[in-house]
């Protein structure tokens, strides 16, 4: 009977020995706050005077060079960011879209960003956490307000332009401390991109704008110290694209050489895509192909493989692409803009900040180079969550990391359908607990042996917020502001 009870107690240290560091992950997880302020693009810091930024280069890390993804907008990179992904395989391919299957027009001014099914091609960080059984909190970035397979974050506030960024801050930091305390969190802000866009990022108008941004980051930072947050916390200060000067002398008038009535026009400039109308796509092709040395023009499937922009039903069978600087119109009745974004992700005027601090990254040091779809392995390792497939790669930005990532075993998230492997390793495990450790437990109780380490074994936390209550409020509207602005939103309660 000793020699059985001895044996059972090796086994059973050896399952705890197992389980519980996968148990504790779930308490040792860091916490993380992704920033974007929009445009921000990378030599800025070294324009003005921005101490902010250099503090957390001195007390963390920046990366000079990061290449994001094509096209070098906002909403296909902002959901690069949290994704991972490439926007052909995220399926957020521009600002303005059409897609031919649900032969719907997609505008990020329109009601029809809250239609789910132009943000389900992927599955975004914030709703993975959740389904590794954390919680997580967004103040404003793109996608963040609707509710993708079904899920919106933990906590978010619907897009509003008008409210303010310290506000967004504040509604953060109370999600990070609640009693529904947060493990991820996601900050948007509008600027400098409104003002790179109007004025054009050479203009000394952009100094003030940059030394605001500046501000708002110290705001954000003193916040955090103030709530005992600074140090337990992992920031990562981003943006989605840089900008770059535009000239009245640089306009490509496409009337010029295509008639409007030929084709569709789906996204704007500096990358338009055309979309013939029936029977004409020859036609509008020969037109463009060789009629200004200022802009490339690729049928859908010569598109470079180095862009990852082919595969994906909501590219345009024609691209246009402008050489940097110029700007692609119908004629000159459109309005005109001082900066723009969006072209090749290879131009360096095109690539965001990035600097980042916290207990997972090293302090004071400078990488050369990454990919903004690297940025999704690396966060998913900080928070300790299975990372979804991806173009991204943690071996490429690991360095930035205190330690060097070894494969850890994480718990596995919960599938989004019914899984028969998934139930039957539920069954199995529930078989083996009551199989093995209730025995066990009764052999403890009887011989009084001290108790085991119970402590760390709560895993029972809530997998997904299935009680979504929602009421309709009003948001107030400022005149002059985004459309977006002027809306009823459905919150939380
Ligand atoms: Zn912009």
């Amino acid at each position: 009977m000793r020699v059985f009870v001895m044996k059972r107690t090796c086994l059973l240290s050896c399952f705890l020995a197992l389980l519980l560091p996968l148990l504790s992950r779930q308490e040792e997880h860091s916490k993380l706050l992704l920033v974007s302020f929009d445009g921000f693009r990378w030599d800025y810091v070294d324009r003005v005077p921005t101490p902010n930024f250099h503090a957390l280069m001195e007390e963390g890390v920046q990366v000079e060079k990061v290449e994001n993804t094509y096209i070098t907008k906002t909403l296909p990179n902002h959901y690069t960011l949290v994704t991972g992904l490439h926007a052909e395989s995220h399926g957020v391919v521009a600002n303005e879209m059409y897609d031919p299957v649900l032969n719907r027009s997609f505008s990020m001014e329109g009601p029809e960003v809250y239609d789910s099914r132009w943000w389900e091609e992927a599955v975004p960080l914030w709703v993975t956490t959740q389904k590794a059984g954390r919680r997580s909190g967004a103040a404003m970035w793109p996608g963040s307000d609707v509710a993708i397979r079904g899920v919106y974050p933990t906590h978010y506030v619907p897009y509003n332009a008008s409210m303010p960024f310290e506000m967004r801050v504040e509604k953060l930091i109370s999600w990070f401390l609640g009693t529904e305390a947060i493990d991820f969190g996601v900050l948007y802000w509008e600027e400098p991109d409104e003002t790179g866009h109007n004025v054009g990022p050479e203009s000394p108008l952009m100094d003030v704008v940059i030394e605001d941004i500046d501000r708002k980051l110290g705001f954000l930072r003193e916040k955090l110290k103030i709530s005992g947050l600074y140090d337990k916390i992992n920031l990562i200060v981003t943006s989605d694209h840089g900008m770059t000067q535009l000239s009245r002398n640089k306009i490509i008038e496409l009337d010029a050489y295509v008639s409007q009535d030929l084709y569709t026009w789906i996204d704007k400039s500096p990358v338009v895509g055309i979309l013939p109308k029936e029977g004409k796509f020859e036609e509008v092709y020969n037109s463009l192909e060789n009629a200004n040395p200022n802009m490339v023009v690729y049928k859908k499937e010569d598109i470079p493989d180095y862009f990852h922009y082919k595969h994906n039903a909501r590219i345009m069978p024609i691209i246009i692409e402008a050489k940097e600087g110029w700007t692609i119109v119908k004629n000159r009745t459109e309005p005109f803009m001082m900066g723009n974004h969006g072209y090749d992700n290879h131009l360096h005027s095109m690539h965001p900040v990035f600097v980042a601090r916290g207990p997972s990254f090293r302090t004071g040091y400078t990488k050369t180079a990454m990919r903004s779809v690297d940025l999704y392995p690396l966060m998913c390792y900080i928070l300790g969550v299975q990372p979804l497939p991806n173009n991204g790669s943690l071996a490429s930005v690991q360095d930035l990391l205190v330690e060097k990532p070894t494969p850890r075993p994480t718990l596995p998230s919960v599938p989004n359908e019914p899984s028969y492997a998934w139930a039957l390793g539920l069954f199995l495990g529930a078989a083996l607990v009551v199989g093995f450790l209730v025995p066990f437990v009764k052999q403890v109780t009887q011989r009084q042996l001290p108790p085991l380490p119970l402590s760390n074994q709560e895993i029972s936390q809530p997998l997904l917020q299935e009680d979504h209550k929602v009421a309709l409020i009003h948001v107030p509207v400022k005149h002059g502001l985004s459309a977006k602005s002027n809306q009823y939103y459905w919150c939380h309660a």
